[in-house]
C-alpha cells in the first residue's frame, strides 16, 4: 500500500472514530436522561393526590351529612311528639329544623358538587396512570435498545483503535506525513485528507492542476490542496 492509501485508511478509520465516539457520547446522555418519564411521574403523583384530597372532602361532607340529618330526625320527632306544649320553645324548635334544613340543602349541593370532582379527578388519574405505564415501557424498550448499541459501538471501537494502531505503525517509516495528518486532523474539523471530486478538492471545491492529479494518483508524494491545505488522495 502506497503512503497516500495508508493516508486515506488513517483517515477513514479515524473518522469512524470519531462518529463512533460522538454516537457513545450521545447514547450515555440518553441513558442518563429521562425528562418525559420525570414529567409523567409528577403529573400522576399530582392526580393521585388531588383525587385522594377530593375522596377525603367527600367522606367528611358524607359525614356532615349524617350528623345533620340525624339532628333533623331528632328535632323532627320532639317536635311532633306532641310532648312539647310550651309555643316559644316549639317555635324556637321550628326555627332550628329550618335551620338544619337549610344546611342539609347546601350540603347536598357541596356533595353534588364534589362527586363529580371526585369522577374528573378520578378520570384524570386513570389519564395520567396510562400516561406513565406508555412511557415506561416505551424508556424499558429505549433502555435495551441503546444498551445493545452502546456493547456494539464499544466493541467497535475497540476494532477501529487496534485498526488505528497498524496503520500508524505501518506509516512510521513517513514521520513528517504523520505529524502534518496529525496537525490537519486538528486544524480541518478532523478531515486531514480528502478524496479528488473530478479533478477538484473534495472539501473545498479548489481545481486542482492536472499535473499535480498526476502525482496524486501514482500515491507516493503529498500533495496539499491550493484552496484548503488538506492532503489530496485519487
Ligand atoms: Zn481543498
Amino acid at each position: 500500500m502506497n503512503l497516500l492509501s495508508l493516508l486515506w485508511q488513517l483517515q477513514t478509520t479515524d473518522t469512524e472514530l470519531d462518529e463512533k465516539a460522538k454516537r457513545l457520547q450521545q447514547i450515555d446522555t440518553a441513558l442518563a436522561d429521562t425528562p418525559n418519564l420525570d414529567a409523567a411521574r409528577a403529573a400522576h403523583a399530582d392526580a393521585q393526590k388531588r383525587l385522594a384530597h377530593l375522596r377525603a372532602q367527600l367522606h367528611d361532607g358524607e359525614l356532615q351529612a349524617l350528623a345533620l340529618d340525624a339532628k333533623i330526625k331528632s328535632i323532627e320527632e320532639r317536635l311532633y311528639s306532641g310532648r312539647v306544649t310550651n309555643p316559644k320553645e316549639l317555635d324556637g324548635m321550628e326555627k332550628d329544623l329550618q335551620m338544619h334544613k337549610r344546611q342539609r340543602n347546601a350540603l347536598d349541593d357541596k356533595l353534588l358538587a364534589l362527586m363529580e370532582a371526585v369522577e374528573q379527578a378520578h378520570a384524570r388519574a386513570d389519564e395520567t396512570a396510562r400516561a406513565l405505564e406508555h412511557i415506561e415501557t416505551t424508556r424499558a424498550r429505549e433502555l435495551e435498545q441503546l444498551a445493545r448499541e452502546r456493547d456494539a459501538l464499544i466493541a467497535r471501537l475497540a476494532e477501529l483503535n487496534t485498526a488505528r494502531e497498524e496503520t500508524r505503525a505501518r506509516l512510521a517509516a513517513h514521520a513528517d506525513a504523520l505529524r502534518l495528518y496529525d496537525q490537519l486532523r486538528q486544524t480541518k474539523a478532523g478531515r486531514a485528507v480528502v478524496q479528488l471530486k473530478r479533478d477538484a478538492c473534495g472539501a473545498c471545491g479548489f481545481a486542482i492542476p492536472t499535473a499535480l492529479i498526476q502525482r496524486v494518483r501514482e500515491g507516493n508524494v503529498l500533495v496539499l490542496c491550493s484552496g484548503c491545505g488538506r492532503i489530496l488522495v485519487g
